[in-house]
């Protein structure tokens, strides 16, 4: 069964305007089953895996059914915990959004009963609550029945498992005999088929079959990423990998606006797929990306399934899928027609039991990686640049540039030098790029990263080694010396100051003790080294900048 638009669903205008307003791009397949039997007033079992949409399954119908005029409670829908009672009561508000006179509340153990007393006194139509304490008001007169046409059992085996049977039965005694009931399960335990009999009036059961699909023999893997972390996590996974083209999927259009933006912010060329393009606008976009003006495509599901594009090197699941077909049919984008291909998926906490459900039913393995550190980024940024180098160099035609070198060429500039600057300049820049988000992406529930916003010219140490120009000393030899003997790794070494008879060298303040200790007393071009902190000295007269430094060993070249 195709899957329904919203639309096509008979939905007052303010519900459909709320739904579309939540990004909801077409009704996920439980839901294109479920909503249109339970809004024709018939009892109804559903059953499907978590993720996949049932709250507004039953949401919508819900809200559709309410007569906003009368203030009694007219539906009741009840779930096996607090936090599920949050989280349905926040779907219901973003239903509400456009209608102001339905009045829903929910009810929980733990929050104080008095204020919950005060609040149903004023009219509430729909309560979401927990069995427990939906039964405390009952008893308490505090919660009247007689208009009850609606009921609800979320999560029903849960809530059997967790020992509400008898506060579903009494409640479920308690109401109206016209009432409607609809029951959402992911299992049919005897249990819920015998507490189906007793209390639903010949319910039809929704369940979503599914075809069989064959998985593309590609490189799946999962990275369990924060919700916050998860554009970080994406741009540098299209650094280290640089795919030529990319999709990237995620389950609501306003997703997708955001994240083409972010992308745009950060210099990527994305645009992006959604049902609320015109065709002539989806065409324009679609042209872009077969023509390589935009590497990275966005979309929702539904927006990429008229798409044909084959050479698709990575697919992002931005969003774990509504449906577990959907991710057969996102991966499928990628390789085709025996190319290879990637698929990433973001997977945050909890949302490992979506990914294993998905695995079972697509008979597939996704594995989980670790998201690649700023170093890792580093150095394929590093030897990416190299190799660009490289070729700049084998094609030739540098005769303009060669000039400008030589000018700046002089006793203190090295060409050396020069082309370490021009590195530094380039390779600094692209880091720099991450400089603002947090570090380390892998850390199980840390708070942020105290590595936070480095300021790399704070981190960095200066050393003062006795031997300069007139010992003939270049960077070159510094670095190699200094990453010969203790390791440092030559591009973490910073400014190399040389002068006549001494050189001032930053390195990373970790490094530091290591290379004054693996130095002290070698030779550096022959000439045996005495290496040690600079010392700053603050010159007031001159006051020029806290760049002077003066060491007790300054005058030892002269004296030797
Ligand atoms: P379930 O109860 O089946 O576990 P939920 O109702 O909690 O699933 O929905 C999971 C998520 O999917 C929620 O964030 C919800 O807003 C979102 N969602 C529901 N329906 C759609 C839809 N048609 N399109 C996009 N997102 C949807
Ligand atoms: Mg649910």
């Amino acid at each position: 069964m195709e899957n329904l638009r919203f639309e096509e669903m008979n939905l007052s205008s303010n519900t459909l305007k709320a739904v579309l307003d939540m990004g909801f791009e077409e009704a996920t397949p439980i839901q294109s089953q479920a909503i249109p039997i339970i809004m024709s007033g018939k009892d109804v079992i559903g059953q499907s895996q978590t993720g996949t949409g049932k709250t507004a399954s039953f949401g919508i119908p819900c809200l559709e059914m309410i007569n906003p005029k009368d203030r009694h409670l007219q539906a009741v829908i009840l779930c096996p915990t607090r936090e599920l009672a949050i989280q349905v009561s926040e779907e219901f508000r973003k239903l509400l959004k456009f209608t102001s006179n339905i009045m829903v509340l929910p009810i929980y153990g733990g929050q104080p009963i008095d204020r919950q007393i005060m609040a149903l006194k004023k009219g509430v139509q729909v309560i979401i609550g927990t069995p427990g304490r939906f039964m405390d008001h009952m008893r308490r007169r505090t919660i009247k029945m007689d208009a009850v046409k609606y009921v609800v059992l979320d999560e029903a085996d849960e809530m059997l498992d967790m020992g509400f049977r008898e506060d579903i039965e009494t409640i479920l005694k308690e109401t109206p005999a016209g009432r409607q009931t609809v029951m959402f399960s992911a299992t049919m335990s005897p249990a819920i088929m015998d507490l189906t009999k007793k209390f639903l009036n010949q319910p039809e059961l929704v369940k979503v079959n599914r075809k069989e699909l064959t998985v593309p023999q590609i490189e799946q893997i999962y990275f369990d990423v924060k919700e916050k972390n998860k554009l970080e996590a994406l741009c540098r996974l299209i650094d280290i990998h640089s795919p030529k083209l990319t999709i990237i999927f995620c389950n609501t259009k306003r997703k997708v606006d955001d994240i083409v933006e972010q992308l745009l912010g950060r210099g990527y060329f994305a645009d992006g797929l959604h049902g609320d393009l015109k065709q002539g606008q989806r065409d324009r976009v679609m042209q872009k990306f077969r023509n390589g003006s935009i590497e990275i495509l966005v979309a929702t599901d539904v927006a990429a399934r008229g798409i044909d594009v084959d050479d698709i090197d990575v697919v992002f699941n931005y969003d774990i899928p509504q449906d577990e077909e959907y991710y057969v049919h996102r991966i499928g984008r990628t390789g085709r027609a025996g190319r290879s291909g990637k698929a990433f998926t973001f997977c945050t906490g909890k949302e490992i039991y979506k990914l294993r459900d998905i695995m079972r039913y697509a008979k597939t393995k996704i594995i989980l990686q670790k998201l690649p550190t700023l170093n890792d980024i580093e150095t394929t940024k590093t030897n990416l640049f190299v190799e660009k180098v490289k070729a700049t160099i084998e094609e030739g035609n540098l005769n303009k540039y060669i000039d400008l070198v030589e000018n700046m060429l002089n006793d203190d500039v090295a060409a050396m030098d020069v082309a370490a600057a021009l590195l530094k300049l380039q390779l600094n820049e692209k880091v720099s790029d991450y400089s603002d988000s947090e570090n380390d992406l892998n850390a199980p529930n840390k708070f942020v990263s105290s590595k936070k916003n480095i300021d790399p010219s704070k981190e960095m140490v200066r050393l003062f080694v006795n031997a300069g120009k007139k010992n003939q000393i270049r960077a070159k030899d510094i670095v190699g010396a200094f990453a010969g003997e203790t390791g440092v790794p030559g591009k973490l070494i910073g400014s190399i100051e040389i002068y006549d008879d001494y050189t001032y060298v930053d390195v990373p303040y970790e490094y530091a003790k290591d290379i004054i200790e693996g130095m002290e007393g070698n030779k550096i071009k022959g000439k045996k080294i005495n290496i040690e902190k600079a010392k700053k000295v603050k010159v007031k007269k001159y006051g020029s900048s806290d760049k002077n430094y003066k060491n007790n060993t300054d005058k030892k070249p002269e004296e030797n």
